[in-house]
């Protein structure tokens, strides 16, 4: 067995009896052994369990029950909620947290058959777009390990990169899963908000939050996301809407350029997305030039909100029901300085302070509102050009992979990173991330937005594009003399 099979290819072979659950964790295992003290995606790895589940699989599979992910290893990034195992969210705060339930996302793809081998790293509570603000240390691209794999799902990204897993989830509250895999070269899903329940995921931001996979392929995002996703009364804000369902990958599509946003693209980049438009026409999608009038200020919207939310989610580590607890405090008070000074990285607390500031008496009005009614105009723009499309094109990422340590000084200039992923987020409407080629070796993506609920369209496309493609087949060269 090799790694970087395709999901499809994995099914038939272990139904094949070529391969079995078991073998397919010890050979993911082995590459986790032998790569993670270079690329540092796990924060822990949990081989007894995996193999317990294993040996299940293969029972399973030999009794002839069949589930779509059965004897499939898979990473969670370690902020969704694993019974029993760790769940650090990349925090101080919660480094010694064993979480008593599992969340929705977890016990859906284990309901599915799939194997966890590990959490992956992220930034921070998911604040970041580097991976450079965890507890646990940077994660670094498999594709020159000088350079960040994106955040905040970083772990999980550069994990399917490497090889070292198939399948991972991630979650993306204005760009986690599409600018990590930007930077990878994987194929990385965001949800329509709703789609998959947040029930047992740490939060962030929760009007913006959503789980979704991260894989090799769009088939394979497809196959996860159908095990994540669905109805949960736990999660207040899930949606009883149809599952995703991708069959007609024939259908001739509008497909929106909002060409302004490609002004200032770079130009090996815009060539290489240009290249990717020449791919989509030839296979019969049509493109029309569209306008997102208020996906200027959307960075800028998204910073008030987010940091707002995530200051009122994150007022519940305390140190006194869960996560850190300072030590022989004096009072109540000192208690709750401590535990938070301690517990918090830099770049948490700098969310924090913002966000309380825009939602404190005097400001609310002048950040927060403001923020709310411009989110309405930016989502208003995407209903509107859905009028006249199917699907809009986007760049991912202004750059490629940045070096490590390059922009963690200038947090203006690393929330610059999420330009084109945070409109999306804030219109609650499912995004793709793909591969389309590389600048200097490193690799570019596209992103495909589509409308609420719509992620099969999304998901089609994509298939039909990667099915005349290999940008999704590169994978990294840097392990190979070993690997041999
Ligand atoms: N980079 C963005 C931020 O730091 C997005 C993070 C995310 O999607 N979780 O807020």
């Amino acid at each position: 067995m090799k790694p970087y099979q395709s999901l499809s290819q994995i099914r038939s072979d272990l139904n094949a009896r070529k391969t079995c659950a078991v073998e397919l964790t010890q050979l993911y295992l082995d590459r986790i052994q032998k790569y993670n003290d270079q690329l540092n995606c796990f924060i822990s790895v949990h081989p007894e369990q995996a193999f317990a589940a294993a040996r299940n699989a293969d029972q399973c599979i030999r009794q002839g029950i069949s589930k779509p992910l059965l004897g499939i290893p898979i990473a969670h990034k370690d902020l969704f909620c694993t019974k029993g195992l760790p769940t650090t969210c990349g925090s101080k705060m919660l480094q010694n947290f064993v979480s008593p339930y599992d969340s929705t996302v977890v016990s859906n793809i284990r309901n599915a058959g799939a194997i966890t081998l590990g959490k992956t790293n992220m930034d921070e509570f998911a604040m970041g777009s580097s991976n450079e603000t965890s507890y646990f240390g940077v994660v670094a691209n498999p594709w020159d390990t000088s350079r960040s794999p994106g955040g905040s799902s970083g772990g999980s990204a550069s994990a399917v990169a490497a090889g070292l897993v198939p399948l991972a989830t991630g979650s993306d509250t204005g760009g986690s899963i599409r600018q990590p895999c930007g930077f990878c070269g994987t194929t990385g899903l965001k949800p329509t908000y709703g789609r998959v329940s947040r029930f047992g995921m740490i939060a962030f931001a929760s009007s913006l939050d959503q789980g979704g996979p991260i894989a090799n392929s769009a088939a394979d995002c497809a196959t996860l996301l159908q095990a994540m996703e669905g109805y949960d009364p736990r999660d207040s804000t899930s949606a009883n809407v149809a599952a995703t369902n991708c069959g007609d990958l024939n259908r001739k599509l509008k497909i929106g350029l909002p060409t302004h946003l490609f002004k200032d693209l770079d130009g090996e980049i815009a060539q290489n997305l240009d290249t990717a438009k020449a791919e989509l026409t030839y296979c019969g999608h049509e493109f029309v030039e569209i306008e997102l009038p208020h996906s200027d200020v959307a960075s800028a919207t998204y910073y008030v909100i987010s940091g707002a939310e995530a200051s009122a989610n994150l007022s519940r580590y305390d140190g006194v029901r869960y996560g850190h607890r300072a030590e022989s405090p004096v009072d109540l008070n000192d208690l709750y300085r401590r535990s938070r000074s301690e517990g918090f990285g830099a770049e948490v607390k700098r969310r924090i302070l913002t966000g309380t500031f825009a939602l404190s008496v005097g400001y609310f009005d002048a950040y927060y509102l403001k923020a709310q009614k411009v989110r309405r105009l930016i989502r208003q723009d995407f209903l509107d050009a859905f009028e006249s499309v199917d699907l809009i094109f986007t760049p991912v990422t202004p750059t490629t992979a940045f070096e490590l340590g390059s922009l963690t000084d200038n947090p203006v200039e690393m929330y610059q990173q999420d330009l084109y992923t945070i409109p999306a987020s804030l219109a609650g409407l499912p995004a793709l991330s793909l591969p389309c080629g590389f600048k200097d070796g490193l690799p570019v993506n596209f992103q495909l937005i589509g409308r609420h609920f719509d992620e099969a369209t999304i998901l089609s496309a994509a298939q039909q594009y990667q099915g005349r493609t290999s940008w999704h087949e590169s994978h990294p060269t840097i392990f190979e003399s070993s690997d041999s």
